[in-house]
């Protein structure tokens, strides 16, 4: 009967190949995103001003990277401590270095997977399956039987009513669940209609690929490194008054930084709870476009174990839809098992309010799949919880039920002074992703310099 939505847990897939990508009417190839020469961007450009960009993630480090190119003056301004917002790096857990956030390269057709190749970068394609616990066994065949291509007009409820409307039972709830985790949302908050629509769009490719070391070092050696002069780490901007024709960034510290033009690239969140105050406020229909955005919670929970007693497949249950084994793609000894847990899932886990709690709950889910050999060999574990990351709160964005043109709206430069661009921003199908947030970087730095 109906629909799948994605055939392997955790990973983007593409459903149907989408051959156009066109940025506001702009084409972009991969010969220019990785030549990125100012006569190739906008020969007729006489922006000569000073550039704000607030947020060190993907998106704010590769607008930084081409502004860079440009010859452009610019500063990042990051609350944190650290460059790379949702990519971070785990050293002294393992025997070789673990991803904290965003680890898989989906498809190799973007502007990261251009930057990969032509750093040398190590990757390896990630083959593995996803399974599902269901009726007390792992199964390697999702038993929702959801297929989204074959399905048009799909309406505007959620994952649950969909579900539901389809005849599917209680004993599917979780596995609904699952899916819907995978894209970061409680499953009666995500929209089938626009999680398809959106998924249509996607056309980065449909292969998986991991790195020898961390995703986020190919951005901190090949991005970060290059223009970590420009960046200001904890550094928390509090308003933003753009009332004139000279910009006023204000830290929380009280500290004004001036621009002619701003790049916002901070999470959903971090715009939604208004955690930055502009001067004048933002119109209403830019407010409600932020607040139509879904951003649900997330977490990555690595479990050391002395043996491996663990398949190497994905398998996943109630408390965590997705478990992983680390070392795909890596070279180490030790055994590092990871616990993906999204949406739903994750806001449990982080009711239960203290690491040891969370890791025991998943130790005991694990127990139960494998004959109580996880607490037997459990050794360390290091939980990453990104939603209670204080400039982050959550994992990344979903498409809620209504949402529309809500992201384009988003996105909408406000009297070409402020430019909006992160993951969230994307429109091209790529949010939720790395390449994706960097797509909207380099975006972003095109319309301001087409707006002068
Ligand atoms: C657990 C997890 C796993 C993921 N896995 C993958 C994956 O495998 N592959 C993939 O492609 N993507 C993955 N993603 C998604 C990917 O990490 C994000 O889409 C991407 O990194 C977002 O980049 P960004 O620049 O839009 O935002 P961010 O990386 O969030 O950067 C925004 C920056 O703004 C800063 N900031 C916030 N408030 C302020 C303020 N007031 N002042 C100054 N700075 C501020 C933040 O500190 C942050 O550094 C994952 C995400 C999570 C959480």
């Amino acid at each position: 009967m109906l629909l799948l939505l994605r055939p392997k847990l955790m990973k983007r897939k593409t459903f149907i190949q989408n051959t156009i990508t066109a940025y506001l009417g702009l084409m972009i190839t991969p010969a220019l995103l990785s030549s990125c020469r100012k006569e190739d961007l906008l020969p007729d450009s006489n922006f000569s001003g000073k550039v704000i960009i607030i947020g060190a993630g993907a998106a704010g480090l590769y607008a930084g990277f081409i502004l860079k190119s440009l010859g452009i003056d610019f500063t990042i301004l990051e609350a944190s401590n650290k460059a790379g917002g949702r990519l971070g790096k785990l050293t002294d857990f393992a025997d070789f270095p673990i991803d904290l956030g965003a680890q898989w390269l989906h498809g190799r057709n973007s502007v990261l997977g251009d930057l990969a190749q032509n750093s040398g970068t190590a990757i390896s394609v990630d083959n593995s399956e996803a399974r599902y616990w269901f009726n007390g066994g792992l199964v390697a065949t999702n038993p929702l039987n959801w297929d989204f291509e074959d399905q048009d007009n799909l309406p505007d409820v959620s994952f649950l009513a969909y579900a539901e409307q389809n005849g599917f039972g209680a004993e599917y709830k979780f596995l609904v669940e699952q899916i819907a985790g995978d894209f970061g949302a409680d499953s009666s908050e995500i929209s089938a209609k626009w999680t398809k629509a959106e998924e249509e769009e996607w056309n980065s490719g449909e292969t998986d690929y991991k790195f020898q070391e961390t995703f986020f070092d190919l951005i901190d050696k090949n991005i970060t490194a290059t223009i970590s002069d420009r960046i200001h780490l904890n550094t928390v901007v509090s308003k933003i008054d753009y009332s004139g024709d000279q910009l006023t960034v204000t830290d929380n510290a009280s500290i004004n930084y001036n621009a002619d033009k701003i790049i916002i690239t901070v999470p959903i969140t971090v715009l939604q709870d208004e955690d930055i105050e502009f001067v004048p406020a933002l119109p209403a229909a830019k407010t409600e476009a932020f607040n139509k955005i879904g951003m649900g919670a997330g977490m990555k929970v690595f479990l050391k174990f002395s043996s491996k007693f663990y398949d190497e497949n994905i398998g996943g249950g109630e408390i965590c839809a997705a478990y992983a084994d680390e070392i795909t793609g890596k070279t180490g000894n030790d055994n590092i098992l990871l616990a993906f847990v999204m949406g739903k899932q994750a806001e449990y886990l982080t009711s239960l309010g203290s690491d040891l709690e969370i890791t025991n709950a998943l130790l005991s889910e694990l127990d139960n799949m494998y004959d109580n050999q996880a607490t037997a060999s459990f050794m360390d574990a290091h939980v990453e919880n990104w939603t209670t990351h204080p400039y982050i709160k959550g994992a990344y964005s979903f498409s809620t039920i209504g949402i529309g043109d809500a992201r384009s709206i988003a996105t909408e430069s406000i009297d070409n002074k402020l430019f909006f661009a992160g993951e969230a921003m994307n429109i091209n199908g790529h949010h939720q992703t790395v390449h994706g947030a960097a797509e909207t970087g380099y975006r972003e730095v095109i319309n301001l310099l087409k707006s002068e």
